[in-house]
């Protein structure tokens, strides 16, 4: 794998890389090594004018096409990705430092699932005739317009499609900005949607910090925004989304609980809640980072989880072995080494890592004996720190579970089947798992209840925020009017 991933220019507008060296200059790190990978320019307001204005132009076409015909382009756009999963797997692992063995699996391949999707999908939106009588009305699914998407640094490509696919399906147009902190991915699917036919426009891609990020959402051109990223700057975006009464989704953090009962399987539940907690280094916003163990289980449940996460091969993510990578940023790091200190200060017992490694690296830490007060168990890390607490009844860990502000994910751990539903339906999260957790299939319906946002991202639910219905009064009689 090459040490370089400099792109032609730093933004994709009207279906080629632009570049404007005025904007203040963005260094792109692989977190492996420090290495700059690459260098980009911030978008000036001349940039983001460009690309909204050739977004606005395009749609208007693009919204005209048969849907089949938009869904055939994104079915190109779905082989493209596939074929070249290598090499946007390897650009991934330069951006975010995940392992190629996760890059592979994870990223490129469910934006291409996702994709996929939408473009089964769209030609089978249809409206509805509503009979009145003599009169009827009926009702059009129609898009929204220019769309902005802004993405958080964990899953790049993946939420660059999560927000496109629909969007494109749906006839919009979407102007995307990526984090700063991983900004190259994205730019490859500008360019491979423009290779599978989709005219100019229709995707653009321009870089940025917060800045430029609020210059998109403020924009009176603009119809919806999609912000992936954390509840601060949720609230930030979604306040100036407000401003112009402008449509919103909001993927914002969580404190997820995920719940193991007595009468679970140990390995099953040991390996769902190391999944939630460590998989692309704990830096998944659905992760279960309140791990309520019932007491009688939670003996073996740290001795089996001791072992096995001492057995997490860490290093270079370029690396066929490698399981867990390096933090995304200097940043990140800091925080979570904030975090592993504040856990001791505050009496958590470490289980197992708890240190700081070279460079960004760290250990997968697992924290017993948290309790519902430590800063642990309140605040989101967003690193591979789980924190294990103990609980004696269902009505107990319910109450428990529920007593965050956030609500992104739930998970429940159990053989008790009656019990796990009636868990379910207690649990005050957007999206919940019966034994199993962090899967996330195009199919199923994601998003937060909470603070974790608003709106859900796939499946049939993401149309409707990507659409909006007309309606259409048919007169059919003379019309009686009282004067
Ligand atoms: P941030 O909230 O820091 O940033 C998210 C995006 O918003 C970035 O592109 C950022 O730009 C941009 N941004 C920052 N300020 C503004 C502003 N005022 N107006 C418009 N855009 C702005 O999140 P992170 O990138 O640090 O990602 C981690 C967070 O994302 C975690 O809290 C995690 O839980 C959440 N997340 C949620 C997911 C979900 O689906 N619910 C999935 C993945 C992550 P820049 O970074 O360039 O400053």
């Amino acid at each position: 794998m090459t040490l370089t991933a400099q792109p032609k220019a730093s933004h994709f507008i009207d279906g080629a890389y632009v570049e404007d060296t005025a904007g203040a200059e963005i260094e792109v790190i692989f977190p492996a090594t420090g290495a700059v990978i690459a260098r980009l320019h911030e978008a000036t307001p001349a940039i983001v004018e460009a690309a909204i204005a050739s977004a606005e132009r395009a749609q208007k076409d693009w919204a005209a096409m048969r849907p089949v015909e938009r869904a055939r382009i994104l079915s190109r756009a779905v082989q493209i990705i596939r074929e070249r999963n290598e090499e946007l797997s390897q650009l991934e692992t330069l951006d975010t430092g995940k392992p190629i063995n996760e890059t592979r699996y994870a990223d490129a391949t469910s934006g291409a699932d996702c994709l996929e999707y939408f473009a089964g999908l769209a030609p089978t939106v249809t409206g509805e005739t509503i009979p009145l009588g003599r009169d009827m009305v009926y009702t059009i699914r129609e898009p929204l317009g220019v769309c902005v998407g802004i993405g958080a640094w964990n899953y790049p490509t993946q939420i660059a499609c999560w927000k496109s696919a629909p969007a494109l399906a749906m006839g919009n147009a979407m102007v995307f900005k990526p984090s700063e902190t991983t900004p190259l991915c994205t730019l490859k699917l500008a360019e491979i949607y423009i290779e599978a036919g989709l005219p100019p426009g229709l995707f653009n891609v321009v870089q940025g910090r917060g800045a430029v990020g609020a210059s998109l959402v403020t924009d009176p051109r603009v119809a919806k925004v999609s912000l992936t990223g954390s509840v601060a700057t949720g609230r930030k975006v979604y306040a100036a989304a407000a401003e112009g009464i402008r449509a919103v989704t909001m993927e914002l953090g969580g404190k997820s609980p995920l719940i193991v009962f007595d009468d679970a399987s140990v390995e099953d539940a040991v390996g769902a809640a190391m999944l939630g907690n460590f998989y692309s280094t704990g830096q998944i916003c659905s992760n279960g980072t309140r791990v309520f163990v019932q007491k009688g289980i939670k003996a073996k449940f740290l001795e089996r989880l001791k072992a096995r996460t001492e057995a997490i091969v860490i290093g270079d993510p370029r690396a066929e072995a490698t399981q867990m990578g390096p933090l995304v940023s200097r940043m990140q790091a800091e925080k979570v080494a904030h975090y592993l200190q504040v856990a001791r200060d505050e009496g958590a017992t470490l289980v197992t890592g708890g240190s700081m490694k070279d460079g960004l690296y760290v250990e997968p830490t697992v924290f017993a004996d948290v309790t519902d007060a430590m800063t642990i168990a309140r605040e989101e890390i967003f690193g591979p720190v789980m924190s294990v607490l103990d609980f004696e009844t269902e009505d107990e860990v319910l109450a428990r579970a529920n007593g965050s502000e956030e609500g992104l994910a739930a998970g429940v751990f159990t053989a008790d089947l009656a019990r796990a539903h009636r868990m379910v339906a207690g649990l005050q999260a957007g999206t919940t798992w019966i034994n199993a957790y962090n899967l996330t299939p195009v199919e199923a319906p994601f998003g937060g209840v909470k603070r974790s946002g608003v709106g859900r991202e796939n499946a049939k639910a993401a149309i409707e925020h990507y659409s909006q219905v007309k309606s259409v009064y048919l007169g059919l009689g003379p019309v009686d009017a009282p004067y």
